[in-house]
């Protein structure tokens, strides 16, 4: 019998096989042959995730795929989102003399206005404030358990990290001394906001880790109301390319319909125990996106009997209402383009010369999620690598 590692390695060689990659790749480029026989010059097929972001600029998928087939990076990073409010919240408190626990990706995040001097969570650390990096909720709040320092857990993420956040508060299992800032937003809200903006996308690999929890039912509507073919894809070189051919074969049969490839996963209701979690923990709001505004119905909210664990409340800071709410972007960061597909990271004149890495200005260079971060360290740039 296999063990799930054993399975986990199988499936990684499948996946990973280059001699399977050559005959999908053969097959997306007889598709594309056949449909510039049919007129089309050029397509643009959008992604909704960091990871498959990821994936295609790590294995260089840009640079095996025909001329005319370019894939954007769409809003898939919660922590490029995530408005500079919440980091301006954040290091208020810790400069108040909280801990803050934070994920490694948030710690660096840069915000627009600085609080003592202090632009990210990092900074508020050189200048000795208690901030802690943690690996998940539960190490927060196992670790605030240990002590009775007034703390706040800086909680971003999109559907895939908010169960946890539920879990643990209908559990009793946060301690008194532990309040949160969530920053929790909802990803078909701004898929379809990104498509009405681009306007021209021809195809779109929806996330797989959001479909584990949502489903992928919630993606109908690209099909429906769009007529864009639409794959919920894996993860691995295969699971991508596989999306894009069947995304192809649609296209050339004039149809479009939504498809699961990472059936391996995802199922069209998802995981309806993590669902009732969330809808008993929050209520679904009008929500900011970081360089980019409110859009509707995209965020998480406490519910007023969860009160007691926001941080806003409990210490008097105010989230800005969308008549308040401004830019969120330093000046020259076109991130708010870049997250919604209309720019790709190189069209930003920071990308690498005052932007980098080690050294972000943006929020898309902050986390391996980022489209700026990732073309950055993989080279998203078609003919970047390997050349
Ligand atoms: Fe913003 Fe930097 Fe990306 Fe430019 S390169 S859009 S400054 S994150």
């Amino acid at each position: 019998m296999k063990t799930g590692q054993d399975l986990r390695t199988l499936t990684k060689a499948i996946f990973r096989d280059h001699i399977l990659a050559n005959g999908v790749i053969n097959l997306i480029k007889k598709c594309w042959e056949s449909l510039k026989r049919n007129g089309i010059e050029e397509i643009k097929i959008m992604n909704f995730c960091g990871t498959h972001e990821y994936t295609t600029s790590h294995y260089g998928i840009r640079n095996l795929l025909p001329e005319g087939v370019e894939i954007i990076p769409g809003p898939g990073c919660p922590v490029c989102i995530t408005p500079s409010y919440y980091v301006e919240s954040a290091l208020r408190l810790a400069r108040d003399g909280l801990v803050v626990y934070t994920y490694g990706d948030a710690y660096r995040l840069p915000a627009v206005r600085t609080v003592g001097g202090c632009r990210s969570l990092a900074d508020a650390r050189m200048q000795g404030a208690d901030v802690r990096v943690v690996y998940s909720f539960l190490d927060a709040t196992a670790d605030a358990s240990t002590h009775t320092k007034p703390s706040v857990f800086f909680g971003v993420g999109f559907e895939t990290t908010c169960p946890a956040y539920a879990s643990a508060i209908l559990n009793g299992r946060i301690p008194e001394n532990l309040t949160m800032i969530i920053a929790g937003r909802l990803t078909p809200p701004a898929a379809r906001f990104s498509i009405e903006r681009v306007g021209t996308v021809s195809g779109v690999i929806a996330p797989g880790h959001v479909s584990t929890i949502i489903g992928a039912k919630p993606w109908d509507f690209l099909p429906s109301e769009f007529n864009i073919p639409t794959v919920v894809s894996g993860f691995e070189p295969i699971d991508v390319l596989v999306a894009l051919l069947i995304i192809l074969r649609q296209l050339l049969g004039k149809e479009a319909r939504l498809v699961v490839e990472y059936s391996r996963t995802v199922s069209w209701e998802g995981n309806p125990k993590a669902q009732k979690m969330l809808e008993k923990t929050f209520d679904v709001v009008d929500a900011a996106w970081r360089g980019i505004g409110f859009i509707e119905n995209s965020g998480y909210s406490l519910k007023t009997v969860f009160r007691n664990y926001d941080a806003f409340t409990a210490y008097g800071l105010s989230e800005p209402s969308e008549k308040e709410w401004k830019e969120d972007l330093l000046p020259g960061c076109i991130c708010g383009q870049v997250i919604i597909g209309v720019s790709k990271p190189t069209d930003c004149k920071m990308f690498m010369r005052q932007c980098t890495p080690g050294s972000p200005y943006g929020p898309c260079m902050v986390s391996y999620e980022g489209a700026c971060s990732i073309w950055a360290r993989h080279g998203g740039v078609k003919k970047l690598v390997g050349v």
